[in-house]
């Protein structure tokens, strides 16, 4: 970037409301802010002078104290299943991922909240690399408007992104205001126009948190939950020392009372000998008694020295089974992208570690392995 662009405001950081503020501030009208909220998202511009419906000196006027600059793809990586995983450059040698995920009635895309993450799951590749720093709004939408860009998304056709999931790199409520404003987006009308069932937002469990979202913006919720006792997930996820299941469980309630759909989403990795015995699944039916819910099987991804192994099959069957048994749906989510490194747990981006966890630079799954 130039100086002359660093001195320039990012639009993509705005939603709805922060663009309506922005042009205010510059003595401009609301439906202002409407219209070129519409031309970047809808439409994809980036060039004011394209612009035509808006007035030739606010185009100026925007030429010199605006820009629309999304985050660099450095790595487009298509798997033999159709799944495609980009790497996106947020400076710094900070770099983060998304997924495309193509099925027959719909497309959803896996975005990143953060360049690391610092609750440090114990099977989490993300984790595992540290923390950088949260992503700003515009790194954030940006990869959808990105995405739609490099699908070809056709404004007046039919979407190819029907779904968008908070399940990338990071803990989006950790994150709390850009990923709102991001959600803001993808459900405003003149930029995206999702639904809100169509946009999941996966959280380790921030408790306060998902408080605050279920005020800001109710959308889809998935709660990563993983194991069935406090003694277990306080060493899978160690964010439970902090909130409880038994707090979980009661944010999940209070959740529900604004969610888009009467149900929370389990995720629950099958990690091989350690929480994936008929006993856990007994467990969670009693856990998850009051809570409606469905749950989500993950087999686990593997990335080196993970020190974890994957359930085998026919485990992962019978785990559903005792749950279907008891009448809680469960799905077992289907392993793509692995080729590309693409599945759940295995984004690993890049990221310079600022916490004191590891000291280490470490670099993209894909680049280790290639
Ligand atoms: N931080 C958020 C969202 C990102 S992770 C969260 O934890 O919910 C998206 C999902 O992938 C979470 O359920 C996460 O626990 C799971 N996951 C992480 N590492 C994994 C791995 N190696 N294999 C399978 N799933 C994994
Ligand atoms: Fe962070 Fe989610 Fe990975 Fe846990 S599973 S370390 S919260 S990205």
């Amino acid at each position: 970037m130039t100086t002359a662009q660093e001195n320039r405001v990012n639009l993509l950081d705005f939603d709805a409301q922060a663009m309506t503020d922005w042009f205010a501030a510059q003595g401009e009208k609301p439906f202002r802010a409407r219209q070129v909220l519409r031309w970047i998202h809808r439409f994809g511009e980036t060039d004011f002078e394209a612009m035509t419906d808006v007035a030739k000196s606010l185009r100026a006027k925007l030429q010199n104290s605006a820009c629309i600059v999304p985050p660099t793809p450095i790595r487009d990586s298509i798997s033999t299943d159709g799944t495609r995983k980009w790497l996106f450059d947020v400076g710094n040698a900070n770099a983060i991922e998304s997924v495309f995920i193509p099925e027959t009635t719909r497309g959803t895309l896996c975005i990143s909240s953060q360049a690391g993450c610092a609750l440090d799951c114990s099977f989490c590749s993300t984790g595992k690399q540290g923390f950088n720093r949260n992503l700003s709004a515009a790194e954030i939408i940006g990869q959808l408007w990105m995405a739609n860009r490099l699908l070809g998304a056709d404004p007046d056709g039919e979407r190819i992104i029907s779904n968008v999931v908070m399940m990338g790199m990071g803990e989006p409520l950790a994150n709390f205001d850009n990923v709102v404003s991001a959600l803001n987006l993808m459900l405003d009308d003149h930029a995206y126009g999702l639904s809100r069932r169509r946009v999941t937002v996966s959280t380790s469990g921030i408790v306060p948190a998902m408080d605050r979202l279920r005020d800001a913006c109710p959308v889809a919720l998935a709660v990563s939950l993983h194991a069935p006792n406090d003694a277990l997930r306080d060493k899978l996820v160690p964010i439970n020392q902090k909130y409880p299941l038994v707090e979980l469980m009661a944010a999940c309630r209070r959740y529900l009372e604004r969610a888009p759909r009467d149900f929370i989403t389990f995720e629950y990795v099958m990690l091989d000998g350690v929480n994936d015995q008929d006993e856990h699944a007994r467990q969670l039916i009693a856990l998850t008694r009051d809570v409606p819910c469905k749950f989500n099987l993950i087999p686990f991804n593997p990335f080196p020295n993970s020190g974890y192994g994957r359930s085998p099959a026919p485990r992962i069957k019978h785990f559903a089974q005792i749950l279907i048994d008891a009448g809680i749906v469960t799905t077992t989510r289907k392993t793509r992208g692995d080729d590309v490194d693409a599945a759940c747990g295995q984004l690993a981006g890049q990221v310079v570690d600022k916490t004191r966890r590891t000291t280490r630079r470490t670099i993209s799954l894909t680049e280790v392995r290639s």
